[in-house]
């Protein structure tokens, strides 16, 4: 659902490691756990809301997450901004935490905190931008579906714009009918 093909660029910095392979190692399966991260929170997204889950595929600087066709436009803005999400809920903590009390005397545990954390967050903007096959192409997107929804929902009868006309009985010992139309969410 998302190229991380600008990434490579991150590979070419592991490589300056090569000369550590446990360090490198570690190093390529945290960015690994990013995209994992990413990738379940597109799936947790989907099964939500009701979408058949399928597999999440992991490739050397990609993933995807496969999910069945979402039951609206909103939801699958939803799903895509599952992703970003998932990584910044992990990120943003490690960063503060890094931003309060600094790096530890650990190398391995510092180079978690940069890829879990900075990186994983730098990456979150990056696939935020507006443009195929980025996730941020569908994200936005939510705006102008809510706003969408929204107006559909005002001018549905039985929404609260027309609600008014409810509480005039027909007859003298007619009730107020309520009548329950809640606007179809897909
Ligand atoms: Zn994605």
């Amino acid at each position: 659902m998302c190229s991380w093909t600008v990434f490579l660029v991150a590979a070419v910095i592991l490589a300056g490691v090569l000369r550590r392979p446990g360090l490198t190692l570690l190093g390529l399966a945290a960015y690994w756990g990013v995209l994992l991260i990413h990738e379940t929170g597109h799936l947790i997204a989907a099964q939500r809301l009701g979408c058949t889950v399928f597999s999440i595929e992991l490739y050397p600087i990609f993933g995807i997450a496969r999910f069945g066709t979402p039951w609206s436009r909103i939801d699958h803005c939803k799903i895509a901004w599952a992703g970003v999400v998932a990584q910044a809920a992990i990120a943003i903590p490690i960063v503060l935490w890094v931003a309060a009390f600094g790096y530890t005397r650990f190398e391995a545990v510092n180079m978690l905190f940069v890829i879990l954390g900075f990186f994983s967050l730098g990456t979150a903007a990056f696939n935020l931008l507006p443009t195929r096959p980025l996730d941020g192409a569908t994200a936005w997107g939510i705006f102008p579906a809510l706003w969408a929804q929204r107006r559909r929902r005002d001018s549905t009868p039985g929404g609260h714009r027309s609600a008014i006309a409810y509480w005039q009985p027909r007859s003298p010992d007619a009730s107020p009918r309520i009548k329950s139309s809640l606007p179809a969410n897909r």
